[in-house]
Order: structure tokens, then C-alpha cells, then sequence
């Protein structure tokens, strides 16, 4: 489980949007955004390259 004061200052690396805890996720709450970060051992992993994008992507993205 992830500490309040923890979550308070973590921000999604792609768009600076606050991130709340869902399961074992950590969700930006950036509604074009959306990434979520896995929490590995207790310790969120704040890297895009590791966040799962959202099932229904709001804009088209450059991704192959
Ligand atoms: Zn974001």
C-alpha cells in the first residue's frame, strides 16, 4: 500500500497530472493521459516507458 503524504507528491512523469491508487496501480488522473504505473515491492514506478496506456486511447498517438 502506498503512503498518503507518498501519493500527495507523486505526479505522472508525461503530463505533471496527479496520480491516485487503484489496486495495484497508480492511475494519472489526466483524462487524456490516463497511463498507469505498476507499484513494485511497495515502490511505484514513475516511468512512462513502464506505465500501461489506457484501454481506450482519447487521441491518436505516434506509436507504431
Ligand atoms: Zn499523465
Amino acid at each position: 500500500m502506498i503512503d498518503d503524504k507518498l501519493l500527495d507528491i507523486l505526479v505522472c512523469p508525461a503530463c505533471r497530472t496527479k496520480v491516485v491508487c487503484e489496486g495495484d496501480r497508480l492511475v494519472c488522473q489526466n483524462p487524456s493521459c490516463g497511463l498507469r504505473y505498476p507499484i513494485r515491492d511497495d515502490i511505484p514506478v514513475m516511468l512512462v516507458e513502464e506505465a500501461e496506456k489506457p484501454d481506450q486511447p482519447e487521441t491518436p498517438d505516434e506509436t507504431p
